[in-house]
């Protein structure tokens, strides 16, 4: 059975609510515990999560003192667990659905890496520090990438085990796949499975989640 390690450890300064993001209150919960659901319903039950300093875990979980950067917490969390298959999932995407993770593990049957991602919808266009634009980039080809992320762990171990100024540059885990040469499979994805950074996505997290319950 595959682990899950959840990031939670992050101070959610662009949200400026004034308390670490994965804590604040959404739609009745702690924006964690959406995860955390989703997780349990997809079957994984043995999760550790990359905790703030100082904040305690939440029921039925293992906690761990994250890290400087995104990776560095992943990269704690992924030392206290054994299992084969490891989904990494930020706290800060609390739309997933359980059908979401158990589709990047089935993608990992030919790949050391599997993504969820969506189709980006916007014209991507490269600019200069000036802001003059130097390429538009071929939309069909590009993906908005996602968590769950699921690895292999001895690949994860490998992918993690770089300097933490490498950590630092890494803003997801298949990244340091790549350019450890592995190989990364793209899942597709919905776009409402969107991060909160902002007070606005957080306020329609808020209303997406009220629609569920
Ligand atoms: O900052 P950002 O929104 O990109 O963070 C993505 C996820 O990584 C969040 O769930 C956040 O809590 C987590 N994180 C972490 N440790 C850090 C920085 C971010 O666990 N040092």
């Amino acid at each position: 059975m595959a682990a899950a390690l959840l990031v939670a450890a992050g101070s959610g300064e662009r949200l400026g609510a004034g308390r670490p993001k994965a804590f604040v209150e959404l739609a009745g919960r702690p924006m964690l515990e959406w995860s955390l659901a989703a997780l349990r319903a997809a079957g994984v039950t043995d999760i550790v999560v990359a905790l703030p300093p100082g904040v305690p875990a939440p029921d039925g979980v293992r906690g761990v003192p994250g890290g400087a950067t995104r990776s560095a917490s992943v990269r704690a969390a992924l030392a206290a667990v054994t299992a084969d298959v490891v989904l990494v999932h930020d706290a800060a995407r609390p739309l997933v659905t359980p059908d979401v993770f158990a589709r990047v593990m089935d993608a990992l049957a030919d790949a050391d890496c599997a993504i969820a991602a969506a189709r980006m919808t916007d014209t991507v266009k490269q600019a200069d520090a000036s802001g003059r634009v130097t390429a538009t980039l071929d939309r069909s080809r590009l993906w908005a990438i996602q968590t769950p992320q699921a690895f292999r762990r001895d690949v994860l171990t490998r992918a993690l085990d770089v300097s933490d100024d490498v950590l630092a540059q890494a803003t997801d885990d298949a990244w340091l796949v790549e350019r450890a040469g592995g190989s990364v499979r793209v899942v597709e994805t919905s776009p409402a499975n969107f991060k909160v950074t902002t007070a606005h996505d957080l306020r329609v997290a808020e209303m997406l989640l009220r629609e569920r319950c």
